[in-house]
């Protein structure tokens, strides 16, 4: 006991008090219907799974490209820009750890508790971004020592426009990092590029559009990120190109910001095979486009199946749905789910409790979702 405390006071304090990000489940056990992390319900392109195949050989004892200039190159042809403009991170986590250690000063360390309470944090060491939105915002601002400034969304989860924006005291112009989810999880309302640019032009510090749903929503904002100089976006291959499990995510913005990101990054960041499996993907776009096109598909019958039964769903351009569910609380539909073998996320937060957060799986996932809420909402009638 007393060797453990000896060695925990070895810890620096910020990181002793720190609370870590908790991830949705990933359950060991088989036959569960798992619709709690967002991930695509369909397998990577077969171009895909064959490349990583065939680059699985006596190469795995080089090192990978450190820059990811072949992947970056297909990157940039696709969206119009530079490589230069271009990062690759170990998913879009990482980019968003970088931006906030490039671009936001860590508050001086050993404040006191006493001070925090007449503390107001200097814009300078500010992430703030709307609320709810992703959870792993907060935390890695709390890991680098930064504040954070939940800006609450409006009704509906809707953004602020500009005459709203100028009413919210919460909001700070010249935080250093703002990050905007569009489309918002876990809501998965879509934001349209003019509302976007409207809070983009009010705003002095960096903007990050978080933009991991994009490929599922009729409208997204890259081209704001290659018009302005403080707006960059990032972008995830795990939930649109399936492939979660290699871990692999990008940012495109102006060259000052990319290469200043590039400083901090690890030398060799990404691992050769996502490299090897991102480009396959973009070599590939008709497999996606028919996903994204099922997916939409079955969100839409699965909202209609759920709104009949009573619940509230949210309208979604992504690949979950946002639903308040009737009768029982949402925690309760929660554990009822997970007796049935379908996995759902529940957020024990004040603004999201009375919901429940589905992602979209395949139509017979889907179908077996509503079979048993029918029979558990008979149970409780
Ligand atoms: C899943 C998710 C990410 C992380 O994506 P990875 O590329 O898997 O790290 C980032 N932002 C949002 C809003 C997400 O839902």
């Amino acid at each position: 006991m007393a060797r453990e405390t000896a060695s925990e006071q070895l810890v620096r304090p910020l990181v002793r008090a720190l609370q870590p990000y908790v991830p949705g489940e990933q359950p060991r056990a088989k036959g569960l219907i798992k619709l709690n992390t967002n991930e695509n319900p369909y397998p990577p392109s077969p171009r895909v799974l064959e490349a990583v195949r065939a680059a699985v050989d006596g190469r795995l004892r080089l090192y990978p490209d450190p820059t990811a200039e072949r992947l970056r190159q297909k990157l940039a042809h696709l969206h119009n820009c530079d490589p230069d403009q271009i990062l690759v991170g170990n998913g879009a986590d990482e980019i968003l750890r970088l931006a906030v250690h490039t671009f936001v000063e860590p508050l001086a360390a050993q404040r006191g508790p006493l001070s925090r309470r007449y503390f107001v944090p200097p814009a300078p060491a500010t992430v703030q971004s709307f609320v709810p939105s992703y959870s792993l915002y907060p935390v890695l601002a709390a890991q680098h020592g930064a504040a954070f400034n939940p800006v609450p969304l409006q009704m509906e989860f809707a953004l602020p426009d500009a005459g709203q924006l100028k009413h919210l005291k919460q909001w700070q112009p010249q935080a250093a990092l703002t990050i905007i989810t569009t489309p918002n999880a876990p809501s998965g309302r879509g934001y349209t590029r003019r509302e976007i640019e409207a809070i983009c032009t009010r705003t002095k510090g960096v903007v990050l559009l978080d933009e991991t749903y994009a490929e599922f929503a009729p409208e997204h904002a890259m081209e704001l990120a290659l018009k302005h100089p403080h707006v960059m976006v990032c972008r995830s291959f795990s939930k649109a190109y399936s492939l979660c499990f290699l871990r692999i995510g990008y940012a495109v913005g102006p060259r000052a910001l990319i290469q200043a990101m590039h400083k901090l990054r690890d030398s060799y960041n990404v691992n050769g095979l996502a490299q090897v499996a991102a480009e396959a993907t973009l070599d590939d776009p008709a497999y996606y486009r028919e996903n994204f096109r099922k997916i939409a598909e079955t969100r839409e019958w699965t909202s209609d199946q759920l709104r009949r039964l009573g619940f509230l769903v949210l309208p979604s351009q992504t690949n979950f749905v946002l639903a308040r569910p009737p009768g029982p609380p949402a925690s309760e539909w929660f554990r009822r789910l997970r007796e049935n073998n379908i996995l759902v996320r529940w957020f024990d937060t004040p603004d999201l409790a009375a919901y429940l957060r589905i992602s979209i799986g395949t139509p017979g996932d889907m179908e077996t979702l509503v079979r048993v809420a029918k029979r558990l909402l008979k149970s409780t009638a």
